[in-house]
């Protein structure tokens, strides 16, 4: 159970957050774990979809392989709750920056609730996995309809596989999944191959079969294969695809951080974007990232901006400092009348 609105707005206005996590997956978790033992104000606002539900199973995580992927989520939101990190609820729609509050503040506004203020703010939105259009594959997704062999390999290891042809990289990921079977079979679909890929694909005993790909076929519940535009089939028992990642970026619009030439946020190594106090981590920043990697980078991420905090923490104590002893100096200074 994650805390209401209404709860979090009362210790919100004691003096607002250090730092609000936007994403509650793992990496904005870690980020949330590690900023709470040192100490800090937190809180993590999620809206509860995570990029491998559809799994069954969370695979390659060290200690953790083949748990299902919200049984990880549910832990890690225990530990949270146990160093009083307020969990909410929520989808945010927009990261608005504080003018004049001395150093960064920003209010992060919920889409259906008020807005939190923070001194620091780390978006771990991940990102949307965008598949081609064919009948009867989105209901697939994470079953044997997949991406990753990291992921998904071992458990159809030495069957027979699919690999969808939609971009040059379908190539190198049927390649690739030679390692986990001898049966590979690249569907060309909308990819042009070239007479040298051919010769590689060939070599590795990977077929090519030519024309578009209809639907996949399901029976008792199972891939058994891909109908071609012309009506013949193809067996298979998972088919894997390169989907088109989008960014969840929406709460980032309006902050103007970098982006590299495919639209992805630039960060420096601990997930520091190059506008002060934002950071952006797991996913969203790093597409390549697993569960183990995105949780990685939010603990690392949350170490920088702690030191961050720390830097301002010392900035702002030294400028009390310096403002109290130039007072009273021009006390002790000042004639007597
Ligand atoms: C089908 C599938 C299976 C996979 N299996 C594995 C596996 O076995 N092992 C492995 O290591 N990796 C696996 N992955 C990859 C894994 O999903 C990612 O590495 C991981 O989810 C990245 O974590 P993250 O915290 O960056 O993002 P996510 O886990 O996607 O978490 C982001 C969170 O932010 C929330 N959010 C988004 N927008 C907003 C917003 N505007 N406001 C508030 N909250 C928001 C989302 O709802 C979500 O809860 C798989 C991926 C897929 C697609």
């Amino acid at each position: 159970m994650s805390d209401t609105h209404s709860d979090v707005r009362v210790r919100a206005a004691e003096g607002g957050y250090d730092v609000v996590v936007v994403g509650g997956g793992a990496a904005g978790l870690s980020v949330a774990l590690v900023l709470a033992r040192a100490c800090r104000r937190v809180a993590v606002v999620d809206a509860g979809q995570p990029r491998n539900a559809p799994a069954a199973h969370l695979r390659g995580f060290l200690t953790r392989d083949g748990v299902p992927p919200g049984e990880l989520l549910a832990a890690g939101r225990a530990e949270l709750r146990g160093y009083g990190v307020d969990l909410l609820d929520g989808l945010v729609d927009r990261i608005v920056p504080v003018p004049n509050a001395g150093g960064p503040a920003f209010d992060v506004h919920p889409a259906d609730g008020r807005a939190l203020r923070a001194r620091r703010v780390v978006v771990a939105t991940g990102l949307r996995d965008g598949l081609p259009e064919l009948p009867g594959l989105a209901e697939r997704w994470g079953r044997d309809v997949l991406h990753c062999p990291y992921c998904h390999g071992y458990e159809v290891r030495d069957r027979p596989l699919g690999v969808l042809g939609t971009d040059p990289g379908s190539v190198g990921q049927a390649l690739l999944l030679r390692q986990w079977s001898a049966d590979v079979v690249l569907l060309a679909h909308t990819l042009d191959i070239s007479a040298d890929d051919r010769a590689r694909l060939g070599a590795r005993g990977v077929r090519v079969v030519g024309g578009e790909v209809a639907r996949v076929a399901v029976v008792d519940d199972r891939l058994n294969g891909v109908e071609l535009a012309d009506g013949s089939a193809v067996p298979c028992e998972a088919l894997f695809l390169a989907p088109h990642l989008v960014a969840r970026d929406a709460p980032l619009f309006g902050l103007d951080c970098d982006r590299d030439a495919q639209g992805w946020v630039v960060t420096d190594r601990t997930g520091r974007t190059g506008v002060p106090g934002v950071w952006a981590v797991g996913n969203l920043a790093d597409p390549r990232a697993q569960v183990i990697t995105a949780a990685g980078a939010g603990s690392a991420a949350a170490i920088a901006l702690n030191h961050d905090l720390v830097d301002e923490d010392t900035e702002r104590a030294l400028a009390a400092v310096t403002a109290d002893s130039t007072s009273s100096t021009a006390a002790v200074a000042a004639p007597a009348r």
